[in-house]
């Protein structure tokens, strides 16, 4: 799955992951690292075995097979699936893997049901839907998913739902609107005999609303560097964070770009000057996305190096006519940092997101598909 054909290394500093994890251990004894997704393309198993001795109990994963995935990695945790059973198949892991997963409708709960028949007791978490509208138990349905579990051998110990716009600090309303929701339907699970662990957290609701940190937090992007509140009013609350990883790629070829000549395919970035560009050995077949061209910046001996042309499928050339003329002389072999680097104008996730017309998550998922190193 990794992609091999290239030069791009990505390395992951778990120095700053655990600090990102110890800031929020500060706010909640009870911290969930969400690790789904590769651990937002920081590695499964590798973030977890950092994790674990820091004090994390509770891992959450994505689909169930990423959640057996990560029991078969050695991990004794307890590993939550927060996208339930899709099919038969998913469910078997459940119990083969000792896996909570996350039900989230009546149907599947049935399933699942029967299947513990067999198999059971099983333990399981109840996903409800406070507002996000995607997966969940409504509150007219809870009744009808206690009624299945009454009879049934499965023993209900989680209760979550997930903020739709925790980020949004003028959605502050909608925010407390769900985490009502979301207590009514937990006290109406523990009137029935169940009293469980409620989650509803996720980095940026845990960070601002005291009232939604509960029994437990997920923090999923803070957890990799990511500030939730970049660029809103709220932006100091995730100053603290710092970015796990870093991606680098060598320069392959140094030369002139004269005035007005054109580089790259289509040329659509031709030179005002006399100038000096670096090829450099990565492109859109390594999830560098061809929405980067004319757009982004590297960073090249500390310093930025703006993108030139368009982005190809393992090239990308950037301007380092002033890294010449101050003496930061660029050769084949120096490696480019795509993100992250050295110094103060080292490449931050919200800018490369920025650039690259999407959000800090999506950049680490896709970059971190390629080969990876720990530090
Ligand atoms: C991804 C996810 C999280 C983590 O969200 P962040 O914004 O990254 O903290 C928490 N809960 C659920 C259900 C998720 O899917």
């Amino acid at each position: 799955m990794t992609i091999d054909y290239n030069k791009l290394s990505v390395r992951i500093h778990l120095d700053n992951l655990r600090h990102n994890f110890r800031l929020y251990k500060k706010l909640h004894d009870n911290v969930i690292p969400v690790i789904k997704s590769d651990a937002y393309g920081h590695g499964l198993a590798e973030v977890c075995r950092a994790l674990e001795p820091e004090g994390a109990t509770t891992f959450a994963a994505g689909f169930v097979p990423e959640a057996a995935k990560l029991r078969e990695t050695g991990c004794t945790a307890r590993i939550l699936a927060l996208l339930g059973p899709v099919d038969d198949g998913d469910i078997e892991l459940l119990f083969k893997h000792d896996v909570l997963a996350a039900i989230s409708h009546l149907d599947q709960l049935k399933r699942v049901a029967a299947a513990a028949e067999q198999n059971g007791p099983l333990d399981i978490g109840l996903k409800f839907d406070t507002g996000m509208r995607r997966l969940g138990f409504r509150p007219d349905e809870l009744d009808a998913a206690i009624d299945v579990i009454r009879g049934s051998r499965l023993n209900p110990v989680m209760a979550t739902s997930h903020l739709a716009s925790a980020d949004v600090p003028e959605h502050r309303a909608n925010v407390e609107g769900q985490i009502a929701a979301f207590q009514a339907m937990v006290d109406r699970l523990a009137d029935a005999g169940y009293p469980v662990e409620a989650n509803i957290a996720n980095s940026a609701g845990a960070l601002v609303f005291e009232r939604c940190r509960m029994d437990s937090l997920r923090q999923g992007i803070t957890l990799y560097g990511g500030n939730p509140f970049d660029g809103t009013e709220l932006e100091s609350l995730g100053r603290e964070f710092l970015p796990a990883m870093e991606v680098t790629a060598p320069v392959m070829q140094v030369h002139d770009l004269k005035k007005g000549e054109s580089i790259s395919y289509g040329w659509t970035y031709t030179a005002e000057h006399d100038s000096t560009v670096a090829i450099i050995g990565v492109g859109y077949a390594d999830n560098y996305s061809r929405k980067l061209s004319n757009a982004g910046e590297m960073l090249i001996h500390g310093k930025r190096a703006p993108i030139r042309g368009r982005i190809c499928m393992q090239m990308t050339a950037v301007d380092v006519t002033g890294h010449m003329s101050e003496g930061l002389a660029v050769a084949p072999g120096d490696r480019a940092f795509l993100l992250g680097g050295p110094g103060p104008d080292a490449i931050t996730p919200k800018e490369l997101a920025g650039w690259w017309g999407t959000i800090d998550y999506e950049v680490f998922c896709l970059l971190g598909m390629n080969r990876r190193v720990y530090t």
